[in-house]
């Protein structure tokens, strides 16, 4: 007698892919052996029977033939359905993933990967932020792997290569786990050949049929001016090599900030201090910034803390042209000891200070 699969999912006829979805979630969740430590069994029947239905009535062509002909032929040696035939393990990883937790890192759902291992490499480079002002070319050394010369990177000492017995060429494997009712089939890049579907003759004694060695590298690096922290470089075919194909190398800088002023985005932030004289009359000043002399102009009646802006003597901007602003921080200075004549000079100027405020209440 053919199962009702509306019926089991609690759907109508006409339900929308989205309902037949949103039904088996509901149900999977329900029903999933780990909610159910009581009656283990029974969900674990009512579990297969959920995801049959589900496989049979989300997939279009199965969905069709089984309206047609009220059954569906899942293909293996009978037309029943199994745990191989159900395709939606990844779609419910969030449900799935609790139920196989124990196999680890949802390794259940690692689909076939031909691509193999990744070659890509990130090296962290130290720069002063004075190199990022001035942009600078810095020799870096670093460690990768190489082809090796001996069996030039086949890894075979006379250059012969055979078909790996373990995939038979295509650089899978097909692992079976069981747990419990599940025996699950998962596809795996080939751990005998790494997924190369070849394995040396006769193993290369230098490198050990990886057909790579470690060797140290040195890259001279153009540190652009501007460079901002964390900045990747890439620097393509510099990264690991194995069996004729390399990865990139990511050179990332980490500016690093040994000198008292600022760098805020573009700008530079310093302090300047100066007299009493200087900010109420004005004045003018050469302020370093790293090799650079930048004039700066105080203007009369400048205020403690006020910021005196130089327009573009700040960073040279990374995204764009030109440099940010200088912003100097003033200071002003109190003198600690006077001299009897700057005491008296000053005795004068407070009594006309005086004067003008007693004036001005
Ligand atoms: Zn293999
Ligand atoms: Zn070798």
């Amino acid at each position: 007698m053919a199962k009702d699969y509306y019926k089991i999912l609690g759907v109508d006829r006409n339900a929308s892919a989205e309902e037949v979805k949103k039904a088996f979630r509901q149900l999977a969740r329900k029903y999933h052996p780990d909610a159910n430590p009581e009656n283990k069994k029974e969900a674990e029947e009512r579990f297969k029977e959920i995801s049959e239905a589900y496989e049979v009535l989300s997939d279009p062509q199965k969905k069709s033939m089984y309206d047609r002909t009220g059954q569906v032929n899942f293909g293996g040696d009978g037309s029943n359905f199994r745990w191989e035939d159900f395709t939606h393990f990844t779609d419910f990883e969030d449900i799935f993933s609790r139920i196989f937790g124990s196999f680890g890192n949802g390794s259940m759902f690692t689909s076939a990967r031909n691509e193999g291992p990744d070659l890509d490499l990130a090296v962290r480079v130290r720069i002063d932020l004075e190199d990022a002002y001035y942009g600078r070319k810095q020799t870096i050394k670093y460690r990768r792997n190489v082809p090796c010369t001996t069996c030039n990177g086949t890894g075979s000492k006379d250059g012969v290569l055979t078909t790996c017995s373990t995939c038979g060429g295509t650089g899978q494997e097909r692992v079976v786990q069981g747990q419990g009712f599940f025996n699950m089939v998962t596809i795996i890049t080939c751990r005998t050949c790494g997924g190369r579907g070849k394995i040396p003759r006769v193993v290369c004694p230098v490198c050990h049929g990886v057909g790579s060695v470690s060797a140290t590298e040195s890259l001279e690096v153009q540190i652009p001016k501007g460079a901002v922290n964390n900045l990747k470089i890439r620097f393509k075919g510099r990264g690991q090599s194995l069996y004729g194909r390399t990865g990139d190398l990511f050179v990332v800088l980490q500016v690093e900030n040994g000198s008292t002023l600022e760098r805020d985005g573009d700008d530079i932030i310093v302090e300047e201090t100066l007299s009493f004289p200087d900010v109420a009359l004005g004045a003018e000043r050469d302020v370093k910034i790293f090799n650079e002399r930048v004039h700066l102009k105080v203007p009369p009646g400048t205020q403690p803390g006020e910021v005196v802006k130089v327009k573009g003597a700040g960073f040279p901007r990374f995204k764009g042209s030109g440099n940010g602003d200088l912003l100097v921080k003033v200071r002003v200075e109190v003198p600690k000891h006077l001299s009897s004549s700057q005491k008296e000079l000053l005795e004068q100027l407070k009594g006309d200070l005086d004067k003008k405020r007693f004036w001005q209440k």
